[in-house]
């Protein structure tokens, strides 16, 4: 368990209480396309609100470097936050975040009401960590709480640099719930625990690999890193996205399951195709091959029949799955059936599914089963550092419990 001071053992009543979340939201002209990252915030913005806060939100959004960039503010999460929550959220707009207006704003504020802040990466300093802007905000707060997950992996302004200016530090709910799971799932797995990785490239994912490798019982490893794996075999792979640089590193992990006796699962056949689809979603024609058959002109591009199947059954046996990255380029149709395969199996099973955050958290909210997994993290990134096994900035700055 997070041992971490939580919104449970604050209080807040007629306190001004910054909350850093994760409104990192992707944006279409103006409009939210997935609103998952705001609904997983609502636990804590309501529980602030009932206990009588003065609550200050503000995020991030996307990458505005260091400058006020329009179709960056989080003006429209605002709205969509303020319809959410069935109550007003009221945006107090700065091209620095934090100025005199905002100041004001603050200060009129009644119990249980709530300010958003403007977007915190039209700081230049905020992806620094500099001093001046996290004293900046909080001089806004009395309490600061955390909740922003996606960004823990990071010590900027608004989650670890504001805590060294504000006495009371705590988590929220959704940070709580995030590291409950993924902490569980690697610290203390009800077995057998499977771990599935998939995305493009090893070298991404190194220590990931080393990490899960010595905690689970079974590794899977499919997507464009497996073809790596395939060459450290011996097999040839064709076209397909191999690492150079991290054929010794695949085969000092081959060799690792094996002293430790983990189960290393790589795709037995390969669906292959002439070339990467261009544009991403264009009809190609693919066959599938085994993964020692991969002739020398063609590329794998998704794991085979075969594959998905033996994938599943995996998953079936499991009593913990954790998921990060596709088996294929899944974001084309013809290529997303060994995702989808292994989606279908998590969403099938009773076991505790986690799914790491990023392309594979995407997929299965696409594909509809988002409520049939136990867990889907909102950071891949930060999801991803927590399964290296690294201790995660924006959790440890919160005050001890
Ligand atoms: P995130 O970092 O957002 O969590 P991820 O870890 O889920 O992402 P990435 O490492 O970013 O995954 O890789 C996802 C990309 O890998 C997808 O765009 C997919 O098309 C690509 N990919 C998967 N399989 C292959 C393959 N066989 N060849 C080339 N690219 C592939």
């Amino acid at each position: 368990m997070l041992n971490k001071k939580s919104v449970d053992d604050i209080n807040v009543k007629g306190q001004k209480v910054l909350v850093r979340c994760d409104f990192n939201v992707p944006l279409k002209e103006g409009k939210i396309t997935d609103e998952n990252r705001l609904v997983a915030a609502l636990p804590t913005i309501k529980k602030l609100v009932a206990d009588g806060g003065r609550i200050i939100l503000c995020s991030h959004l996307g990458k505005p470097k260091g400058e006020p960039k329009p179709e960056l503010s989080l003006a429209p999460v605002a709205v969509r936050l303020s319809e959410l929550l069935g109550q007003e959220v009221k945006f107090v707009p700065s091209a620095v975040v934090v100025d005199d207006s905002v100041k004001a704003a603050v200060e009129a504020m009644n119990d249980g009401e709530i300010v958003l802040l403007e977007n915190t990466r039209y700081r230049i300093e905020e992806t620094k960590n500099g001093e001046a802007f996290s004293k900046e905000l909080a001089s806004l707060c009395d309490v600061f709480v955390n909740d922003a997950f996606g960004t823990a992996h990071r010590a900027h302004c608004s989650n670890v640099g504001v805590t060294e200016f504000v006495d009371t530090c705590a988590v929220g709910y959704l940070m709580q719930k995030e590291i409950d799971f993924l902490g569980n799932a690697v610290n203390n797995p009800e077995r057998p625990f499977v771990a599935i990785l998939g995305g493009a490239k090893v070298a991404d994912k190194l220590n990931v690999i080393a990490n899960l490798l010595e905690k689970c019982d079974t590794l899977i490893i499919g997507g464009g890193m497996a073809y790596t794996f395939l060459k450290a075999k011996g097999y040839e792979v064709g076209t397909s996205l191999v690492d150079d640089e991290k054929i010794d590193y695949c085969k000092e992990m081959i060799a690792k399951a094996e002293a430790l006796g983990k189960n290393l699962y790589l795709p037995v056949d390969t669906t292959i195709a002439k070339d990467f689809p261009s544009p991403i979603d264009a009809e190609i024609e693919v066959s599938v091959v085994p993964s020692n058959e991969i002739p020398a002109d063609m590329m794998g591009l998704d794991i085979g029949t075969e594959t998905a199947a033996k994938f599943a059954e995996a998953v079936k046996t499991a009593k913990t799955v954790v998921w990060n990255g596709p088996m294929g380029v899944f974001e084309n149709p013809i290529l997303a059936k060994g995702t989808i395969s292994v989606a279908q199996a998590l969403a099938e099973t009773d076991a505790t599914t986690i799914i790491g955050g990023g392309d594979s958290a995407a997929a299965v909210n696409q594909l509809g089963f988002g409520d049939k997994m136990s867990h889907i993290s909102t950071g891949g990134g930060a999801s991803l550092e927590f399964l290296e096994g690294k201790e995660l900035p924006g959790v440890a700055a919160a005050d001890d419990k």
